[in-house]
């Protein structure tokens, strides 16, 4: 199997900077008021570079950037952007390995995911807006004989986008993609958790894009990231992260009437019917791959299927076999192909995901398997690792109604369809859920039953370009992905002409 040496040793991808500015105007900036932070890699809970930590000033400078360049790229052609676009997607794609190295260091999920999901899957939301911006056409009515009403697509101007620290590269082109295709200049906030991968990207791409139309400011959410949503010089916030943070990026949008786009949190529920154990085939093979799906990308995805619910003939079945498939599962050095269950992404996570390890037992679940902080050999023993953790509970517990955002998952059993969509749907959240059925009825049915922006049927864990993507409830408002996803990147202007 290949390891891939850690970054700025011998034979490694990447060499990180030892010290990342902001990157405004197409060029690194020093914080304004000097400071900087520490940013530690959860594979061996080190530090490895020092990012600068924004400020309001800061924010006011990306701004300053972000307004001088976009009446320029708002008005080049669509061709150009899409060029633009095919561009990059091409650049990371002859740079695939360091970046998903770069990302995997900072966030501490496998390179086997980082190679074949988050990078892959990056480059191609790129191309898939390129091809989107040109293909989108406005409309034109002849209303009377002396009136032609015609409805066209104009870019918004400068909008702020605020990302979280699971994807940390894909959450930023999932935003970055529509809103350059769309003809908007960007001013954006990773995490604090993982602000170094999309800093590599940065500069990856630097000369592919006008001078300020990316704008990146490293920092802390209310020191950099709530001077952004809140300034009056954004014509739009998208944001992804925490539900209880969404609510706070509402409200400083009210302030100046813009619109937002919220992906926030997920409590959901994966359902197999009764007939997925109809016989020991390769269609319940896939159904107990998927019952272990809630510990990929170490359980922190906001689609994570934290919750399994499992039909009573089956259940015991069912159960035992799942538990079986995650203690198989791979878990160790990130940066090893062979491992499917990397480290959590910071210490506070870690911390959190344990605590509510602590919670499950003291509510009376069961633990399965898992349930414990797991410490690697060598020098990664300092990493952030927690082993893929069962339990075995009932909805109304805390672990079956918060969302954790580790490898946890939560099982209870159900009698019937309707107790199925019942228990499916007894939570504040909306985002995904996945259905397991061979007949083609129930799925369908239960698909369109369960309150959730996304269901997969008989697969989980699949973010193609072109499927819409978003929440009910508790999750969020608006859609990423898409061709829909231009919308929330433009205006609408309307002229009606006389002749
Ligand atoms: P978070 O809300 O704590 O932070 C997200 C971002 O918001 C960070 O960049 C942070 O600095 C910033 N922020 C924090 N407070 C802010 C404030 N007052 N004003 C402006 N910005 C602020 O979330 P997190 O812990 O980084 O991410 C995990 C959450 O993200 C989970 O709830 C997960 O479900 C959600 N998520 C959702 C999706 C989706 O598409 N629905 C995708 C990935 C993650």
């Amino acid at each position: 199997t290949t390891v891939y040496a850690q970054p700025g040793t011998e034979g490694s991808k990447i060499t990180f900077k030892p010290r990342y500015e902001h990157w405004i105007g197409g060029e690194w900036v020093p914080p304004v008021k000097g400071q900087y932070f520490e940013n530690i890699s959860p594979v061996n809970g080190k530090p490895f570079t020092e990012v600068a930590r924004g400020t309001a000033e800061d924010i006011e400078a990306a701004l300053d950037a972000a307004w001088a360049a976009a009446p320029a790229w708002g008005k080049t052609s669509v061709a150009e952007r899409a060029l633009v676009l095919h561009r990059i997607a091409d650049r990371m794609e002859q740079n695939l390995e360091m970046l998903a190295v770069a990302e995997t260091w900072d966030n501490g999920k496998p390179v086997r995911e980082t190679i074949n999901a988050d990078i892959a899957l990056a480059i191609d939301h790129f191309r898939y807006f390129a091809g989107a911006i040109r293909a989108q056409e406005g409309t034109l009515s002849q209303l009377d004989d002396n009136t032609t009403s015609y409805h066209f697509h104009e870019p918004l101007g400068v909008v702020g986008q605020i990302i979280p620290w699971n994807f940390p590269i894909l959450m930023g082109v999932w935003k970055l993609a529509p809103a350059l295709a769309a003809g908007n200049a960007v001013v954006l906030k990773p995490a604090e958790q993982t602000p170094a991968s999309i800093m590599v990207l940065m500069e990856l791409i630097a000369d592919l894009l006008p001078p300020g139309v990316v704008n990146v400011v490293n920092g802390f959410g209310v020191e950099a990231g709530k001077p952004l949503a809140s300034s009056p010089r954004i014509r739009k916030i998208a944001f992804t992260g925490e539900t209880t943070t969404g609510r706070l990026i509402m409200q400083y949008a009210s302030q100046n009437i813009i619109p937002v786009t919220l992906e926030l949190g997920g409590k959901s529920p994966n359902i197999f019917f009764e007939d997925v154990a109809a016989a020991q085939d390769s269609f319940y093979d896939k159904a107990l791959e998927g019952f272990a799906f809630f510990a990929l990308n170490q359980g922190e995805v906001c689609t994570c299927p934290s919750r399994a619910l499992i039909q009573e003939g089956i259940y015991d079945r069912l159960l035992a076999d799942g538990v079986e498939r995650v203690q198989q599962m791979v878990q160790g050095n990130p940066l090893d192909l062979n491992t499917q269950v990397g480290a959590q992404a910071s210490n506070d996570q870690l911390q959190k995901i344990l605590s509510y390890i602590d919670i499950g037992k003291q509510e009376g679940a069961k633990v399965l398997v898992g349930g414990e902080r797991n410490v690697l050999d060598g020098d990664l023993a300092e990493g952030f690792y927690v082993s893929p953790t069962v339990f075995e509970g009932q909805n109304s517990m805390r672990i079956f109604q918060e969302e954790i955002f580790g490898p946890v998952l939560s099982v209870t059993r159900f009698s019937d369809y309707a107790d199925a969509i019942r228990t499916a749907n007894d939570t504040l959240y909306g985002l995904g859920a996945g259905v397991w059925a061979r007949s083609g009825n129930l799925a369908y049915r239960a698909g369109r039953d369960i309150e959730a922006g996304r269901v997969w049927v008989n697969q989980y864990h699949n973010y193609p370009a072109h499927s819409a993507f978003g929440g009910y409830k508790s999750s969020g408002i608006g859609r990423e992905n898409h061709l829909m996803m231009l919308d929330h990147y433009q205006q609408t202007k309307n002229l009606l002409v006389s002749y």
